[in-house]
């Protein structure tokens, strides 16, 4: 019975335990077709956003992500390289901002920088709005102030071409928010200048005429720029810089804003051509460059609020000629340095030049001028 039972269950059982593996061989092979399936559905799902022109949300919460949790600048801007083209369908304009989405806390401020202008607008153009006041609030040079707990969006319109516009999605959180804000946006900068970094200086323009001290860039009546130099903008670096400067400003309570930034030759031209004959040429070369002598040209000098002696004195000059050097900045043109710089006192003029030199400037008193620290002059040969 035994033997019997044994032998006549064996030939089944062996039929049953081949089965049993030709089914479990099928079993493993549907899991994996639907593991593979799986893991197309998840690539699938991720492309969207790499490929572009894709949803609004899908780039605002990608532009999020990256503000939030990157920590490491240059992480920060090779990510951030990717994700500005599928930011742009949602702005739908040719503005290009440094970031599209803003966590502030109540009473902390931040500015988003404006890294590219519609063609032939510039910051002279800009028109900041803000959908909910009572949220955030803007002024018109960009800078955002959190009033109350909650989200709004600010507009930044062109004041040319109304059609062009770029929104800012405002997160306003309560007070506690503000260091890790501070620590991951890295939009502000402390005051103190241990905190700022070192400015670097800025590149070496490739113009044969250009007059360089080390790797300072000289222009002034001695040494000119020839009329085909057109950079067009601000050098980024002294532009990138600047905003600092006017976050730095900012969280001492003050507002410091281009005026005026790069000009061109003939856009120079045409303002000291006014200016000789309103006062003469004599008196004209005393405040205003002629064409190809102007620093404006160069995109490394900027003058900042009311451009007139009326800014001498005020809390953002007391503020700039005590902290500009922190950001690579100087006062181009000193009080009582007419005889050296060829210029009046000029308090809202500020040139970049790096921490290097800037910091050695203001270890010589800070009023000592580019034509003091190179022996150099400044002066019209005719
Ligand atoms: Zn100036």
């Amino acid at each position: 019975m035994d033997n019997r039972d044994f032998d006549t269950q064996r030939p089944r059982k062996k039929a049953s335990r081949e089965t049993i593996r030709k089914r479990q061989l099928i079993a493993l092979c549907v899991i994996a077709l639907l593991v593979l399936i799986l893991i197309l559905l998840i690539a699938k799902a991720c492309a969207p956003s790499s490929k572009g022109g894709e949803t609004t949300p899908t780039a605002t919460t990608t532009t999020a992500v990256i503000i939030t949790t990157t920590t490491d600048p240059a992480l920060t801007t090779t990510v951030a390289t990717t994700t500005t083209a599928p930011a742009e369908p949602e702005n739908n304009s040719d503005f290009k901002l440094d970031k599209y989405v803003i966590e502030l806390a109540v009473g902390g401020k931040d500015m988003p920088r404006v890294q590219e202008y519609p063609e032939g607008s510039g910051e002279w153009n800009e028109n900041w709005s803000s959908s909910d006041e009572n949220i955030a609030t803007v002024d018109k040079w960009g800078n955002i102030t959190g009033v109350a707990e909650g989200e709004c969006t600010i507009t930044l319109r062109d004041g040319l071409d109304t059609t062009q516009e770029v929104n800012i999605k405002v997160i306003v959180k309560g007070k506690s928010e503000t260091a890790s804000e501070e620590a991951t946006t890295g939009a502000t900068t402390e005051p103190q200048s241990a905190d700022v970094g070192e400015a670097p200086a800025p590149s070496r323009i490739n113009v044969a005429e250009a007059h360089y001290e080390g790797d300072t860039l000289i222009v002034n009546k001695t040494y000119s720029l020839p009329q085909s130099y057109d950079p067009g903008d601000l050098d980024p670096t002294c532009k990138e810089w600047f905003y600092k400067l006017a976050n730095g400003a900012a969280k001492d309570g003050l507002n410091i804003y281009i005026s005026s930034g790069y000009r061109s030759y003939d856009y120079q031209s045409q303002i000291y051509n006014n200016y000789v004959g309103i006062y003469g040429t004599e008196t004209a070369d005393t405040f205003s460059a002629r064409p190809g002598n102007s620093e404006h040209q160069s995109g490394l000098a900027i003058d900042v609020n009311i451009i007139d002696d009326s800014f001498a004195g005020t809390p953002e000059a007391i503020w700039l000629a005590e902290h500009c050097w922190e950001y690579g900045f100087i006062i181009r043109y000193p009080e009582n340095k007419q005889a050296i710089t060829g210029y009046k006192y000029e308090p809202w003029h500020i040139r970049y030049v790096g921490s290097a030199i800037s910091k050695q400037i203001h270890d010589m008193g800070g009023d000592t001028t580019l034509e003091e620290l190179f022996g150099i002059t400044s002066q019209y040969q005719n």
